[in-house]
């Protein structure tokens, strides 16, 4: 059966309008529109038909037929121009009949792009999406009417859709498509009668680096453990642990800027509540989620920031960063080095000289040997239980006092250095409890540099 049989077929039938029927052969030919296939289909039946009406064979009354055919039930106008100019006048037209395939959707493309528009009316972006969740009833009418006809080379509605509303869309803004990777999806929910719109704007990242200059608050928000976040009597009803934290302290300017819903802090691995983090900072990647505003003034926000919450914290080295950067963050957060000052506190007094031999033996065991930690009881409700194997590189000592001494150690990320020191009732093992042979105790505790 060739192409113009079957529509004629489709057309004894159906009505279907010129970029549904262009879409049904859609895969054969190139650099044309649906449009324009369709419409060169009908016009090259209609040529066909006007020469066989010509031919005053016995063609002629088939000829009219056709060309009635495809005038009436196609709404093909060049049809009827060819009808009228043989002296016929007459035509019935449905008017109110929609396109089968579509509901006439694919003629009123524009309308569709004028609503993405308006729904992304103030909000900046680069490049941007069309995309659609279609209802079932158009999808299966679709199917059943290529199975019914045999059509192999069709394209799908919602490939037409979306590439024709964001090609338009992209030309009156003047914005480029985007496939992998959109600042903004724009999504339509479709039946044959109506349709909403959801965007979906994708996140912007800033990365950097914080320092945390006081002790007692957290890296992120923690929920209140009895409500949950609810807020209750013991959290005096603001649903949080803690009152504020490092993330708390940085987002909000960040929040603001960029006009965003919500923000999602992520850390190189986190220090403890009182731990401060000094020297270079911990690297961190703050997630704005549904930004309105993409381009920030990173040098202003970075001052902003740091003047408000002078002496608590502070952020450096900020940039641009995206989710691949998050989860190497997350990843690498355990192959880091980090140095940790540790001042502690020992149940036995000891001299100097003492201390020395001891801090010898501690080198020389943590130099050649890993550390066997299983997860300290203070976090076991929040980490797997288990036996982590972990290296301290460098191990520093100075006396203070005979029960007061300071340490540096270098150790890999992911070590829980307290237990290092107090040996968490043998959980830890070496520990400096352990190798001194009685109780110490760390009191504070600063991370020196993450590299
Ligand atoms: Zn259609
Ligand atoms: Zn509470």
């Amino acid at each position: 059966m060739t192409i113009f049989e079957k529509i004629l077929e489709i057309y004894q039938e159906y009505y279907i309008c010129l970029h549904c029927l262009g879409r049904m052969f859609s895969l054969l030919g190139t650099n044309t529109t649906n449009y324009d296939r369709g419409k060169s289909l009908l016009l090259a039946l209609t040529m066909e038909y006007h020469r066989k009406y010509l031919s005053k064979n016995e063609e002629h009354e088939e000829a009219i037929n056709i060309l009635k055919l495809l005038g009436e039930k196609a709404k093909f106008i060049p049809a009827r121009s060819v009808l009228e100019r043989e002296g016929f006048n007459s035509f019935t037209i449905n008017s109110s009949e929609n396109c089968y395939l579509c509901n006439d959707i694919f003629n009123n493309i524009s309308s569709y792009a004028k609503i993405a528009i308006q729904n992304l009316h103030n909000l900046e972006f680069n490049n941007i999406l069309v995309g659609t969740a279609l209802n079932s009833q158009i999808v299966n009418r679709e199917d059943n009417f290529k199975a019914h006809f045999n059509l192999l080379d069709a394209e799908s509605f919602k490939n037409h859709f979306n590439r024709e509303v964001g090609k338009e869309v992209s030309n009156i803004l003047s914005k480029p498509p985007e496939f992998a990777n959109p600042d903004i999806t724009v999504i339509f929910t479709l039946n044959f009668t109506s349709s909403e719109v959801n965007l979906l704007i994708r996140s912007i990242f800033i990365k950097g680096r914080y320092n945390k200059f006081i002790r007692g608050i957290p890296q992120t928000h923690w929920d209140c453990r009895l409500c949950r976040g609810k807020g209750c009597e013991s959290c005096n009803f603001s649903g949080k642990q803690y009152k504020t934290s490092v993330e708390e302290l940085i987002s909000p300017d960040f929040l603001k800027e960029a006009k965003a819903e919500s923000s999602r802090f992520h850390g190189a691995g986190r220090e403890d509540i009182d731990v401060k983090m000094l020297g270079t900072g911990r690297p961190f990647i703050l997630e704005l989620r549904n930004p309105q505003i993409r381009t920030l003034n990173l040098e202003k926000l970075q001052k902003k920031v740091n003047k408000r919450n002078k002496n608590k914290v502070k952020i450096t080295n900020l940039g641009y960063s995206n989710k691949a950067q998050v989860k190497e963050l997350k990843f690498n957060a355990e192959n880091t080095k980090k140095v940790y000052r540790a001042l502690v506190f020992s149940s036995e007094g000891i001299t100097k000289e003492k201390f020395e031999v001891k801090l010898n033996e501690l080198k020389s065991i943590f130099g050649t040997q890993k550390i066997k930690q299983r997860t300290p009881n203070r976090v076991s409700h929040r980490r797997a239980d288990k036996i982590r194997e972990k290296k301290v590189f460098q191990i520093m000592g100075k006396f203070i006092k005979p029960k007061v001494f300071e340490f540096v150690v270098e150790a890999q990320g992911g070590t829980y250095i307290k237990e290092i020191i107090n040996g968490d009732d043998g959980r830890t093992t070496p520990s400096f409890t352990e190798i001194f042979g009685f109780p110490i105790e760390c009191k504070n505790l600063d991370v020196l540099e993450i590299s």
